[in-house]
């Protein structure tokens, strides 16, 4: 059975083999020539694509312990956030912040630096406080900020470069209940209010059409207990669904399409436990490329890619979506500068998007941006060493912990070997 990517755009050849136990685990470790590990396969890059091994760890045993002081919590790195946050919530604790969606594997995701929107709040990676990892040799080592401390640094944003997680240490907090509140804005109001608006709620975001003025707004605010609402998404994606296989079709149709769509009226509400009001079924495929900026640079740099997408009538056929998170210390973190504005750009998976993305990522590049690892770019080495402080020590630790490169890909060996 061949491996593939969640939006189709990486497959790889490699045996898929599924450990259930540790010592299966590192046994596997140990007679591979060449590895990677995958959690949801969420990750638009090739992270794991091997023409050897893919190691995923669904179907390992394992339980989640509580610490006795109820601040962290030790989790089997394959569960899926789905899982973990269900497990949580049972416990009456909660992750602080998600992304947007739950299926990726708890280790996939801080190993990418996952992050949902907040000026406060971190990725998901800033959560981590220790993993036991079965290293090339095959053998199981625990590290955190006090034992095996660099390799801990490099692990917390890891690209599955340092070994395979088994059991992550993750900092929780007590329960809590969000309203979600969608509409429709125009841009013009939005982006004159902005930092007000980042101010006034707990969590922020806005979907960006580019062939329109008007934007969907999302917010997030604590409210009191409550049930699960009755939906699994914020937002239907039927009409929109039949928008972009018209536009798949009759490409240069996407600008008019876009103005009619956002024409009508788009508002919703929903209320419950933090982690069933995070995330959304996303059933559309598409393609991603994300830029973390500086903060300061944001707005104006979404607005001078949305400019050059309308000047020329491009079919970018899905919204950029807009999100800040909270400034972080992990070496290969593009937060690692300060707060940033995330800028994600989609294209529909059925039509062209490395042409779109590659003049878009030269406008982020110019204003100081910095990808989001799993994310679509173009970096190569002399880039990441330009971009990141850090970069050497990050690689002298991988060269020190995987000497032969077991856990190099063609993708990574341009990066990191
Ligand atoms: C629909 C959709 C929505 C998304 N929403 C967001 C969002 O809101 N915010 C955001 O920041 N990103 C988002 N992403 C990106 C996604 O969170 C990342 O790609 C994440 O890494 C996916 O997790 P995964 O389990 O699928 O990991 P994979 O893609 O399977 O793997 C990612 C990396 O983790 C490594 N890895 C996996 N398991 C282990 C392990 N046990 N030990 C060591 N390394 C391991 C892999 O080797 C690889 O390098 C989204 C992606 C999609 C497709």
């Amino acid at each position: 059975m061949s491996w593939s990517n969640w939006s189709g755009s990486v497959t790889a050849s490699g045996q898929i083999a599924r450990p259930q136990s540790e010592d299966e685990l590192a046994a596997l470790v140990r007679s591979a020539h060449k590895l990677r590990v995958t959690g949801a396969g969420h990750s638009f890059m090739p992270l794991c694509e091997s023409g050897e091994l893919i190691i995923n760890l669904e179907d390992m045993a394992g339980t989640m312990r509580i610490a006795a002081d109820r601040r962290t919590a030790n989790i089997p790195a394959g569960w899926s956030i789905r899982r973990l946050t269900a497990a949580l919530y049972n416990e009456g604790l909660a992750l602080a912040n998600q992304g947007d969606v739950n299926p990726q594997s708890l280790a996939g995701a801080m190993a990418t630096g996952t992050h949902g929107t907040g000026t406060d709040l971190g990725s998901l990676s800033t959560f981590a406080r220790g993993f036991r990892l079965v290293g090339a040799d095959g053998e199981a080592r625990w590290c955190d900020a006090a034992t095996h401390a660099d390799l801990f640094q490099a692990q917390r944003l890891s690209l599955g470069l340092f070994g395979i997680a088994t059991e992550i240490e993750v900092s929780v907090v007590p329960a809590f209940h969000l309203a979600e509140r969608i509409e429709k804005r125009r841009w013009a109001e939005v982006r004159e209010s902005y930092e007000e608006l980042t101010r006034q709620h707990r969590h922020i975001e806005f979907w960006f059409f580019p062939h329109s003025d008007h934007v969907i707004l999302k917010t997030l605010d604590l409210c009191d207990p409550c049930d699960p609402p009755p939906s699994t998404t914020d937002m239907e994606e039927a009409v929109f669904r039949r928008i972009l296989n018209i536009s798949a079709r009759l490409p240069f149709l996407t600008p008019a399409l876009q103005r009619l769509m956002m024409k009508s009226g788009i508002s919703g509400r929903r209320r419950g436990p933090a982690h069933s009001i995070f995330p959304s079924d996303r059933t559309l495929r598409f393609e991603e490329m994300e830029y973390e900026m500086p903060r300061s640079a944001g707005l104006e740099t979404l607005e001078e890619v949305v400019g050059w997408i309308r000047r020329r009538s491009l079919p970018v056929t899905f919204p950029f979506e807009y999100r800040v998170v909270a400034a972080d210390d992990i070496w290969m973190s593009p937060m690692n500068a300060g707060q940033v504005a995330a800028i994600s750009m989609h294209q529909y998976a059925k039509m062209p998007w490395a042409a779109l993305f590659a003049s878009a990522e030269a406008i982020f590049r110019g204003a100081g941006g910095r990808p989001h690892w799993a994310k679509r770019h173009t970096l190569n080495r002399a880039d990441v060493t330009a971009l990141y402080p850090m970069a050497s020590r990050y690689t002298a630790v991988r060269r020190a912990a995987d000497p032969e490169g077991k856990f190099l890909n063609p993708h990574l060996e341009t990066l990191f070997a």
